[in-house]
């Protein structure tokens, strides 16, 4: 089973949730936790993982045989990034940073006097602790393709999977609802979403749950810091059996959670009474 924490806001507990999921999971199944969220993973901080690198993840991006090129600009003229950079009669110059590696340039040059090249951007790290497999993904600083750095560790881990025999995998994705998120979501099999109850969480929590629905994968809401504000808690439990959703946990707002931080320690492993929290949780996904 494959299944992907997310919420919509950021700072909602999702990577507690997750890391508490896959604890509780690892206790009796051989699990494999995916940190997706690859701007800042932090997942290896929460389980005190010493990660190892384990491959670099690349992007197709164009170079340039300036000697074939008659300086037509065609390939600027393509580029909706902006990465190449035409001035009349000069040869064209490439910004690599904000090149997506779309080929459009390659395609459009009537010289062919550009080819395909590649740069590193972003990377993948494995380690283990608390039983749990962890593949992590990393974008490197300053690049934007994090929807591929995404999609290309999920691939990896999908053959890591293999390898490790693993029977659960947790997708922990990043915040909000752009490709990064999307690439998390896509081939699962159950989407948690993590929200708390205030309105700007509901707001996104409602978009990243278009997105369950658009991609008809079953899922269910974590209401973290239930407690906090109970008037705007009901709101979210009458949006969700308005809709049918069903609310599968809710967690109390405590210092626990932030001693977990704190501790670099799984939440279960600082206050055992919420283990009964994860296994209600993984009673109400397998339903
Ligand atoms: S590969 Fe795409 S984004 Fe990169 S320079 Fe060429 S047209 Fe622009
Ligand atoms: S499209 Fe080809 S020939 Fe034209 S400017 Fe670009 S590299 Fe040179």
């Amino acid at each position: 089973m494959i299944i992907a924490v997310t919420g919509g806001k950021g700072g909602t507990g999702k990577s507690t949730v997750a890391t508490g999921l896959a604890v509780e999971y690892a206790r009796k199944k051989k699990t494999m936790l995916v940190d997706a969220d690859v701007e800042c993973p932090n997942d290896h901080i929460l389980l005190s993982v010493k990660r190892k690198w384990f491959k670099n993840i690349n992007q197709i991006i164009p170079k340039w045989d300036l000697s074939k090129c008659t300086k037509c600009g065609k390939c600027a003229g393509v580029c909706k990034q902006e990465a190449v950079v035409f001035v009349k009669d000069k040869y064209p110059a490439f910004v690599k940073d904000v090149c997506i590696g779309c080929k459009a340039c390659i395609v459009a040059c009537p010289e062919k006097a550009i080819s395909e090249s590649k740069k590193v951007i972003g990377k993948v790290y494995t380690g283990k602790n608390y039983n749990v497999d962890l593949v992590s993904g990393e974008l490197k600083l300053g690049e934007l393709a994090s929807g591929e750095v995404v999609s290309e560790l999920r691939r990896t881990a999908d053959e890591l999977k293999d390898t490790l025999r693993t029977e659960h995998v947790i997708v922990d994705s990043s915040a909000g609802i752009g490709c990064p998120v999307i690439a998390s979501l896509i081939n699962t099999d159950y989407i948690v979403a993590v929200t708390e109850p205030t309105p700007s969480a509901l707001h996104d929590l409602k978009r990243v749950l278009y997105l369950a629905e658009h991609f008809k994968i079953r899922h269910g809401i974590v209401i973290n810091k239930f407690d906090l504000e109970k008037k705007f808690c009901s709101k979210i439990e009458e949006f969700a059996s308005r809709k049918r959703i069903p609310v599968i946990s809710r967690f109390p707002y405590h210092d626990d959670f932030v001693r977990s931080n704190i501790l670099m320690k799984p939440v279960v492993e600082v206050n055992s009474k919420y283990k009964d929290f994860f296994k209600e949780l993984i009673i109400n996904i397998e339903k």
